[in-house]
């Protein structure tokens, strides 16, 4: 990553970089999705764990760039107590936010303000956005499973 960041955004991505969150395996989880970028090489594995509709715990394991590992540690942090509603929410509010697109404030999106700044550097916008995509395709496919297992029992 040589090309000049904002410091700010920097020191922050960099911070996820090093300590990243969510590195604890879970025992019990409901969503769980393995992702690849291989543009980058960047590899993801995510598990979460659910109490209702919301996130009780969640375990993220990147393997990659600093962007992407920081974009995933980010999403440990965020998606915590979140419902599966709000996390869709905040992944459509980021793919917003990447294409320079205004977001709305109705969720604060804290330290993911930070990649605010990969929207520069395109090749970079699949990194920040391999988390997400890896874990909305699990809810998506957690959710298209429930619809079918309701309507056969209907
Ligand atoms: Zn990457």
């Amino acid at each position: 990553m040589s090309e000049p960041l904002d410091d700010l955004y920097r020191d922050i991505l960099m911070e996820h970089y090093r300590f990243p969150r969510g590195r604890k395996k879970l025992d019990h989880f409901h969503i769980h999705n393995e992702g690849q970028n291989p543009a980058c090489g960047d590899e993801i594995e995510i598990s979460v764990e659910l109490e209702g509709e919301k996130v009780k715990d969640i375990y993220v394991s990147c393997m990659g760039c600093a962007i992407s590992v920081a974009s995933g540690s980010m999403l440990a942090e965020i998606i915590k107590g979140k419902s599966l509603d709000e996390v869709k929410k905040i992944a459509n509010m980021i793919k917003s936010m990447l294409k320079g697109e205004e977001i709305s404030k109705e969720i604060d999106l804290g330290d993911l303000e930070a990649l605010r700044g990969v929207r520069k550097f395109p090749v970079r916008i699949k990194c920040a956005l391999l988390s997400w995509t890896t874990l909305i395709d699990a809810v998506m496919a957690k959710e298209a499973r429930q619809k079918t297992s309701a309507s056969s029992t209907e």
